[in-house]
């Protein structure tokens, strides 16, 4: 907040605003701004930040890296990840909540769109441990508050799951916390995804090696799991075993309402914070969600085109894709074909992607127009255009037909040795002209 408030990047908003609906109003009519703080929230004394990641720029500028840098930033980070520091105290344990335990008495918990199942909680990060394997775990989930010390957490087959189950097959729960109110680079490690960070990739190491500095992380007060000493918010408890309770319905990525389901229950034991605790929202799909998915993702995609083709040099997953669904992928083409090979492998190893698109290096993949001009003059349906048959795909995707989804490559790199016909005109002298000189002279009248 500081940082950002030195950078003239923060917005206070002083008027009251109510947790159920005017605060995520607002967040959406300002989702493309200024990160926010909610000074006033209608019935709390904690205030609440929402769309501080709601930028690539932004989150490049708070990592210390050029937004052009982001990418290999964090090739770099899985690469050589920096791990967690542990410490005996840290702000997050000023204040101890372990009896009378209410979570929308303390908490400012944000009900966003009107269907939803009620508040959830969407910027809370879940921890788990597994000692025995040595395995740890950061992710997101759908967090519903159904009771004063019970939180539905939907669960897809994925990481958290694995160790959920493995606890439930003993008839034991798994001990989790839920951190809230996180630097950037503690969100982003918690939204990656894919083949960057398999089962047993601690994404407390990612964090501190995209932030250059390791998380400090201290022991729960109730539970055996590590968590962030700078986190604004914990929330501790357990997943209890065979225990099912209805959560959702709650907007997604895709910006339609995943479907209410019957999901395990987190028993709350405890609730840690700051004594000046700020509560953190996200706004479900917003720019801000589809960032925190995108950049969570583009790394493996491009590791996975890099497999193909050495000249992969930037993935932009982008933003009205829902952050998931639409990659562009930019090259330096060494051989004939390889456009396609690149479209295959990744639609051969990811799950979610609908649409790759592949541009030469002389586009800009995260400009847009330039990639719809590539399309325009590069790419013939007939000859560059991949159609795959349904596979299983997203299951978030409304579309989607039992889980099963078509795939589209567009192809829009020109034939190697043809770079005249295909090349971006320019006119000569154009870089050398600085606009103020030709509006700066006198005018004529004036003239003796
Ligand atoms: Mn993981």
């Amino acid at each position: 907040m500081n940082t950002l408030e030195s950078w003239g990047e923060l917005l206070r908003v002083k008027k009251e605003v109510s947790p159920r609906f005017e605060l995520p109003a607002l967040c959406k009519k300002l989702e493309t701004g200024k990160a926010l703080v909610f000074e006033k929230v209608s019935g709390y004394s904690l205030s609440v930040a929402a769309g501080f990641d709601n930028s690539r720029s932004r989150i490049a500028r708070v990592l210390g890296t050029a937004e052009s840098g982001l990418l290999e930033r964090y090739l770099e980070a899985i690469r050589l990840p920096w791990p967690p520091q542990e410490v005996r105290d840290g702000p997050v344990k000023e204040v101890k909540i372990a009896r009378d335990i209410d979570l929308l008495r303390e908490l400012p918990v944000v009900t966003h769109y009107e269907k939803d199942g009620g508040p959830f909680i969407t910027a809370g990060v879940v921890i788990a441990e597994d000692p025995a394997q040595g395995i740890r775990n950061l992710s997101y989930h759908r967090l519903q508050v159904l009771d004063k010390d019970e939180i539905g957490i939907f669960l897809q087959p994925r990481h958290l799951w694995k160790l959920y189950t493995d606890k439930e097959k003993i008839g034991k729960p798994l001990e989790v916390a839920i951190a809230i109110g996180l630097d950037t680079a503690l969100r982003l490690a918690a939204a990656t995804s894919g083949i960057s960070v398999p089962l047993g990739f601690d994404e407390y190491s990612l964090a501190g090696a995209l932030r250059q500095k390791p998380v400090e992380i201290v022991r729960g007060e109730t539970v055996e799991v590590m968590v962030p000493a700078r986190a604004e918010i914990v929330i501790e408890g357990v997943i209890l075993p065979h225990v099912r309770k209805s959560e959702g319905p709650l907007v997604n990525f895709s910006g339609t309402y995943g479907e209410a389901a019957f999901s395990p229950v987190i028993k709350v034991k405890a609730i840690t914070l700051r004594k000046d605790a700020v509560y953190q929202d996200l706004l479900p799909f917003s720019p801000e969600h589809h960032l925190l998915l995108a950049l969570g993702y583009e790394p493996a995609v491009l590791q996975i085109a890099r497999v193909r083709a050495p000249g992969a040099a930037a993935v932009h997953i982008t933003p009205a894709g829902c952050g998931r669904f639409h990659a562009v992928i930019s090259l330096k083409k060494e051989q004939e074909g390889e456009g396609k090979e690149v479209i295959q492998a990744v639609f051969g190893n990811t799950r979610d992607l609908k649409l790759v698109i592949v541009v030469d290096e002389d586009i800009n993949p995260y400009d847009l127009k330039e990639v719809e001009w590539a399309v325009a003059t590069r790419f013939q349906a007939d000859r560059n255009l991949v159609v795959l048959p349904p596979s299983p795909g997203s299951p978030l995707d409304p579309s989607a037909r039992d889980g099963m989804t078509s795939r589209m490559g567009i192809d829009a790199t020109k034939p190697l040795g043809k770079t005249d016909a295909y090349g971006k005109a320019g006119i000569p002298g154009s870089e050398k002209i600085n606009i103020e000189d030709y509006l700066r002279g006198r005018p004529s009248s004036e003239k003796t």
